[in-house]
């Protein structure tokens, strides 16, 4: 039976790898950097991209290829990587087509990695970028592009802000403009949205959360729906659509086609020359995780619901950001593309401001206080005094982090129990 008639829940255990007869159960940990040829004939058919296989672990390793094509499937690509991160994984996904002169739409709700990587580190390249709401109109879409323009990105369940975006919109926007649309899918995981079915056409992770799912491994994910035309915006293009001198002049969107050139390209040259691979452990461990991915996201889902219902109608509590509550901005759009719910994160402000935070975070038991998210257990964080701790109550208000903002991260706990702990640490302030 082919896997790609299965359901995502049968994928999430056994796509990706297929062993043979009396080959292991288990995906192969595949430890080791190099791999052995009989002719140095066979080896160059390697190095020149004619002959697919494995030399070199910093380019692709097996153990990688087995998750990569896992994620890849629960997707709905056709082409995938691991990378070591998930800063990696925005920054090859754009870099694999952005050069210096090159421009970027980007939703402003996105990840604080992602924003700085691009409204820092890639301006330093000479990428540009244009944020843009993710609530913007259509009209308000099309005046951000320019002839310039490679790529539009943005995220599903925005992390922190927890903003949902219109895909479909933001889709129609970049094809409007010949140029492909990125989307982070971190936060909902193939299990709850998969971007592609939207019109996306490139997606990234940060594997770090949910799809590691036990706060065990750091890594990333690019998957390539394998739709976008390159090489009819082949003047956009030139790093896929016209030869590559250091792989004896292959052209990647001729000799891969839609399905396989952006990835291709990516792990010939990005990982060849940035080395940002993810080690052949952290990805049999970061399969453990995947292989229940489709059993956590909903008790994440039913834990951040119940939560951020019980915050709602806390006196304390002023204001809940969580798409699966009716009076959330972002109801209406979380029914169309997260139907089966989002995460397990929610973001409540105290009317307390910084102090009631303090109080309350210092007397959680079962919630621990740390930097991370999409963990079997539950944590949180109060930005004010920890991300955002060297901003003035004024500059947050402004940032639209107010100081009484906790980020919480529903784990796989018993909800009764995780509402306990909440409710005794609000009475305590
Ligand atoms: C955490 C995160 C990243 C960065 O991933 P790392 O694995 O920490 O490098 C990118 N995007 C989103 C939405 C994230 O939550």
């Amino acid at each position: 039976m082919s896997m790609n008639n299965v359901s995502l829940e049968t994928k999430c255990v056994q796509a990706g790898y297929r062993p043979g007869n009396g080959e292991p159960r288990q995906i192969p940990i595949v430890q080791s950097t190099t791999f052995k040829y009989d002719t140095s004939e066979d080896m160059g058919k390697l190095f020149d991209l004619e002959a697919s296989g494995y030399f070199y672990t910093r380019l692709q390793n097996p153990t990688n290829d087995y998750v990569a094509a896992k994620i890849a499937e629960l997707e709905g690509g056709t082409a995938g990587m691991l990378t070591s991160s998930g800063q990696a994984a925005n920054f090859f996904a754009l870099f694999n087509i952005c050069e210096c002169g090159s421009h970027i739409v980007a939703s402003s709700s996105i990840y604080g990695g992602t924003f700085n990587l691009i409204s820092v580190t890639l301006k330093k390249m000479g990428i540009d970028v244009t944020f843009v709401s993710p609530d913007s109109t259509e009209e308000e879409l099309d005046a951000a592009f320019q002839e310039n323009t490679r790529a539009m990105f943005g995220e599903t369940i925005a992390n922190p802000a927890l903003t949902v975006l219109d895909i479909e919109k933001f889709a129609n926007a970049a094809h409007r403009h010949g140029v492909p649309l990125i989307i982070d899918n971190t936060f909902p995981t193939p299990v709850n949205c998969r971007p592609i079915e939207w019109g996306a056409d490139i997606v990234t992770h940060s594997t770090t959360k949910y799809i590691d799912g036990h706060g065990a491994t750091v890594g990333g994910a690019i998957v390539d729906a394998g739709k976008f035309d390159w090489m009819a915006h082949a003047d956009k293009f030139p790093g896929l659509c016209t030869p590559d001198e250091s792989y004896h002049g292959i052209t990647y969107a001729e000799k891969f086609g839609k399905e396989g050139a952006f990835i291709t390209k990516c792990t010939a040259q990005l990982m060849r020359d940035f080395g940002a691979i993810q080690s052949p452990q952290h990805a049999f461990i970061l399969n453990l995780g995947l292989e229940s991915l489709h059993v956590r996201m909903p008790k994440h889902v039913e834990n951040g619901q119940a939560v951020a219902e019980f915050l709602s109608e806390h006196p304390k509590v002023v204001k809940v950001n969580y798409s699966g509550l009716p009076s959330d901005p972002y109801y209406k759009l979380a029914q169309k593309y997260l139907p089966n719910g989002g995460c397990g994160v929610v973001s409540f402000e105290l009317a307390g401001g910084r102090a009631a935070a303090e109080t309350f975070m210092k007397n959680l038991k079962i919630a621990a206080i740390e930097t991370h998210v999409a963990d079997a257990r539950t944590c949180c964080l109060n930005p004010a005094t920890s991300t955002h701790r060297q901003l003035s109550d004024e500059q947050l208000k402004a940032a639209g982090i107010p100081a009484g903002l906790i980020r919480i991260s529903c784990g796989l706990e018993d909800k009764e129990d995780l509402i306990a702990d909440i409710a005794q640490a609000l009475d305590a302030i």
